[in-house]
């Protein structure tokens, strides 16, 4: 009996060395979710948890997503531009009844003819986190790609995007309203997660799609990180792309972006250089956009 207490003390000793070093720090905040997947993540380590969330531990139940497709690589140290094109819906929409409505989507037909004549005539399409990664000089850079984007979350993005994107061996990222999901006219998780599944990337829009600008610190935090948090337990992935809410964004907020763990975000800057990871511009893809005007718009910045 001599032993039995110092063999308990033991006992106590490497429990509580396991229990502080061991996988059970996957559960802490957002961040720790960022960083558990970090490993065979086309963008690299994560950054250091600063902010602290609660954790709905669903990010270890999810099967490991289908590899993103790949691209055909620039020469290393040549990096081309590659345009960003924004999108909202594929729909039809009565531009007579809906004018706004109209000019933010574009049909299924249109969309379709976009994408086959994007990969009929060589180029490649790339998630924000990989284009992130090229710029930022840990991943290889493409030849002659475009990013596809879509804000918001909506419904057709899983029902009319997606099938697109699969028939063309395409890829896309999607912006996602975390506080939206579910909600009339948008996708819930279980899309959400068909998408990440499918090889899209799924980044994040905020939680309420406030205008950031109009925030303090602590709140621009909360709508940041936790909705980039929320996601990433959701669909057991990283999350490392963002989406300014209509684009509005200034220095503090485009720190707070970095500071919290996301590689990159993107505004509605119509055009402009690429070498500010938080204040990516995009090209707007409207309504009333003939194909001719895609082509031309794409040819533009990377013939
Ligand atoms: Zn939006």
């Amino acid at each position: 009996m001599r032993f039995a207490i110092p063999l308990f003390i033991v006992l106590l000793l490497l429990s509580a060395i396991v229990l502080t070093s061991g996988p059970g720090q996957a559960r802490l905040g957002p961040f720790r979710v960022f960083g558990a997947f970090s490993s065979g993540d086309t963008a690299g380590t994560a950054a250091t948890p600063t902010i602290q969330v609660p954790d709905t531990s669903l990010a270890t139940q999810v099967p490991a997503p289908a590899p993103a497709p790949a691209f055909a690589a620039a020469p290393i140290g040549q990096r081309p531009y590659i345009p960003i094109l924004m999108y909202h819906y594929v729909r039809a929409v009565d531009q007579a009844a809906d004018p706004l409505g109209y000019g933010l989507s574009v049909t299924p037909n249109q969309f379709a003819a976009q994408v086959e004549w994007l990969r009929r005539s060589g180029y490649d399409t790339i998630q924000m986190s990989a284009l992130a990664a090229c710029i930022h000089g840990e991943g290889a850079c493409p030849a002659r790609a475009v990013a596809l984007t879509f804000d918001d979350g909506y419904i057709d993005a899983y029902t009319a995007a997606l099938p697109v994107l699969q028939e063309y061996g395409a890829t896309a990222t999607f912006y996602i309203v975390s506080g939206f999901v579910g909600q009339d006219a948008y996708m819930g998780w279980d899309e959400i997660r068909a998408l990440r599944s499918a090889g899209m990337e799924i980044g994040a829009h905020s939680i309420s799609h406030i205008d950031l600008t109009t925030l303090n610190h602590d709140e621009n935090v909360d709508q940041i990180a936790r909705s980039g948090a929320e996601i990433a337990a959701q669909i057991g992935a990283p999350v490392r792309s963002f989406c300014y809410p209509a684009g509005r964004f200034n220095a503090e907020i485009a720190a707070i972006t970095r500071d919290v763990g996301y590689t990159n975000a993107t505004t509605t800057i119509q055009e402009g250089s690429q070498d500010d990871l938080f204040a990516l511009p995009r090209a707007r893809i409207y309504g009333d956009m003939s194909q001719e005007g895609f082509q031309a718009t794409v040819a533009a910045y990377l013939p």
